[in-house]
């Protein structure tokens, strides 16, 4: 049976993914889906998915005799000889209206196959996950548990516990796709910036003041605020503390407080300062890592280490770099080294980094090295620790005119640090397919160009947090 799979009726166990982020995606999806490209970070994540499939087809070639699916029928004719792996299978049942290609359908010792999927998440609980396999299983009428061959070489499996999640799942599609209408919808800083559908979106977020595009506050606050009169940016403007109710995520007078401030600063762009932060004194170095989740064996490898000292000039950044994974202890070592050497050289040493990833990360290689009584570690994980997170007074102290506190959003903003990166697509995710394009880079010319792109922007990078040392400086003098 030749069946048309490209229908939006039908329900894929891939309309998950988009499902568990966002209702009104699945809807715009089936109703008036978007054309979008997709963009170098999430096709290097297909890339890197495809290797892993492809490596757990070699294996299951290696065990059993493997044959690749063209279609329904095919799928259906190979089930019933019997053929102990089918690659790339297709199911449908049309009557539920699910469809679905798993990456394998594995014949148990019963006789009935069980699905399988290759994915680079290290754990199966992921609720996409769980569906996506949970819908495998319903298209195979059996009760045997889906195996998942996840990123870091584990094998699980999913069975009955999945249920009601794909039940809830298929209830949830069959009134999306049934509904005329696009279902209401919040504004989220991080899931609709990256949202091909952020422009139909964002028109109505704005004409409506919605209050979700104000930074801290959940959609699920706004609900709560809309059903006490609270439905607008300037209506929250002009709310008293006192009147504003305790709904979730804003309880507390000084949440509230901030969340008035952060109305006046959205829709007036003034900067708000609510107390005078305490900057360390000292000579500070500006420190930044780039680092690549997604090595073979799933260990985040620091690729660089990059700092900028004194006098803060371009000249003046300094960094640790290796060129893979297997080099990843030498270049904690160069680190180490870097900091004692910057200890040595400064007697009052501020190590500025913006978020908490750079100490995160300095406390798991300490860990995957057995190096917690390293002096250098103990100092700069310790009580007299050098390291600052410059986002703390930010977020301490100030009410700025953004819905999100990156190190970008206040560096790019023109009436704030107003720094721009020379690489206007730069981004980690960006540094992170570069230096994949690097590692697969055969020619030394342009493998060292690849490498000259990743450290401009890491420098940037490092000149941007100086730059907004001097800026909160000048502010809080
Ligand atoms: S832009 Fe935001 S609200 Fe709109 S569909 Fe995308 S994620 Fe959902």
């Amino acid at each position: 049976m030749a069946a048309n799979t490209s229908t939006k009726s039908l329900i894929k166990p891939s309309d998950a993914t988009a499902w568990v982020s966002c209702i009104r995606r699945v809807w715009l999806d089936k109703h008036q889906a978007t054309e979008f490209i997709i963009d170098s970070f999430n096709q290097l994540l297909i890339d890197r998915r495809l290797e892993h499939e492809t490596a757990v087809l070699t294996k299951l070639e290696n065990q059993y005799p493997v044959i690749k699916a063209n279609s329904f029928d095919h799928t259906r004719a190979l089930m019933q000889q019997g053929i102990p792996v089918i690659y790339q299978g297709r199911l449908l049942d049309e009557q539920e209206g699910l469809v679905g290609f798993p990456d394998f359908l594995i014949r148990h010792e019963s006789g009935q196959y069980q699905p399988a999927d290759a994915k680079l998440s290290l754990s199966e609980h992921k609720k996409s996950i769980q569906i996506q396999l949970g819908i495998y299983r319903r298209l195979l009428f059996n009760k045997l548990p889906a195996i998942v061959f996840l990123g870091d070489g584990r094998t699980a499996t999913l069975g009955n516990e999945v249920d009601p999640l794909v039940d809830a799942f298929i209830t949830g599609m069959k009134s999306l796709i049934n509904a005329q209408q696009q279902p209401a919808a919040r504004y989220s800083h991080s899931k609709c910036r990256i949202c091909p559908y952020n422009n139909h979106c964002s028109q109505e977020f704005e004409a409506k003041e919605d209050l979700s595009l104000l930074y801290g506050i959940h959609g699920n606050t706004a609900d709560h605020l809309a059903e006490f009169g609270i439905s607008t940016i300037t209506q929250l403007a002009m709310s008293k503390v006192e009147s504003i109710p305790e709904v979730p995520y804003l309880k507390g007078n000084k949440r509230k407080y901030r969340a008035i401030l952060q109305a006046k600063s959205f829709l007036t762009g003034k900067i708000f300062q609510l107390d005078n932060a305490m900057l360390p004194e000292g000579t500070w170095i500006h420190f930044d890592i780039e680092d690549n989740a997604l090595t073979p064996a799933r260990e985040r490898h620091v690729y660089l280490w990059g700092f900028l000292v004194p006098t803060y000039t371009r000249e003046n950044f300094e960094y640790v770099w290796t060129d893979d994974e297997t080099s990843d202890y030498e270049g904690w070592e160069g680190f180490l080294q870097k900091i004692d050497h910057y200890r040595s050289q400064y007697s009052s040493l501020v190590l500025a980094h913006y978020s908490n990833h750079e100490k995160a990360t300095i406390k798991q290689y300490a860990e995957r090295y057995a190096m917690k009584d390293h002096p250098i570690v103990i100092w700069l994980l310790g009580d007299e620790s050098p390291l600052f997170d410059i986002q703390k007074p930010i977020l301490d102290c100030l009410i700025l005119p953004l819905q999100g506190y990156g190190l970008k959003d206040i560096c790019k903003h023109p009436n704030l640090v107003n720094f721009q990166w020379e690489n206007k697509d730069s981004s980690s995710q960006w540094s992170v397919v570069q230096f994949s394009r690097f590692q697969s880079e055969t020619n030394s010319i342009k493998k060292q160009k690849i490498k000259n792109t990743i450290l401009g922007y890491n420098r940037d990078d490092v000149i941007a947090t100086r730059q907004l040392e001097v800026w909160l400086k000048r502010l809080f003098s």
